[in-house]
């Protein structure tokens, strides 16, 4: 039996990539980690997590490494994943958080990691059109500066590794969706 896979999925907020990742566990069978929607579901319960989060992700700022560190561990642990495998989403998002992942699942335990790009000028648009409760115009342009600052190092970081795929995310959902499953099924 071929090992449950481990992928991470890198892209800019409005890349498409909360789309593609539900086709994606539907196609492999995979659990979805997203700690953006592990943080939003905390806000929504009111419980302690949520309300150190809540303010932070409001300003388009990042939740703190330990914060992140925390839920994801707890998670990665867990029967489902470790039958199924994972698709992380949103983590990680940080050279600590990538350190931290590297520990959790070992050198070698990841499969692959796809940069979902799509340029900054068609993101800024699509997010617009979102109107997400936390994509306010502020909040946009910080996490985008953010994107480049804090998470395109991760880039070098899993192209060092040999991990790193590129996928261009610019065209029709089932065109992005058929690059994306070629990058995977070429790993496996
Ligand atoms: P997302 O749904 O991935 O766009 O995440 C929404 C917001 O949640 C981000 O703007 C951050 O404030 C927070 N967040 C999600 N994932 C992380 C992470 N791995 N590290 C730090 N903050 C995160």
């Amino acid at each position: 039996m071929t090992r449950p896979l481990r992928l991470v999925i890198l892209g800019r907020q409005g890349s498409g990539k909360g789309t593609q990742c539900a086709r994606l566990v539907a196609h492999y069978g995979t659990v979805h980690v997203s700690t953006g929607d592990m943080l939003r579901a905390a806000i929504t319960e009111g419980t302690q997590l949520g309300e150190r989060a809540d303010a932070v992700m409001k300003a388009g700022n990042l939740v703190s490494d330990d914060i992140i560190n925390g839920i994801v561990g707890e998670r990665l642990g867990q029967d489902d994943i470790l039958a199924r495998g994972v698709l992380l989403d949103g983590f990680p998002r940080t050279p600590n958080q990538a350190d931290r992942l590297e520990e959790l699942i070992g050198v070698g335990g990841l499969d692959l990691a796809i940069n979902l790009e799509v340029p900054v000028s068609v993101v800024k648009s699509r997010m617009v059109l979102r109107g997400r409760g936390d994509d306010t115009t502020e909040a946009i342009e910080r996490r985008l500066a953010l994107y480049v600052k804090e998470t395109a190092p991760l880039l070098e970081w899993f192209a060092a590794r040999g991990l790193l795929v590129e996928v261009d995310g610019l065209g029709s959902e089932e065109e992005v969706f058929g690059r994306l499953v070629s990058a995977i099924d070429a790993r496996r």
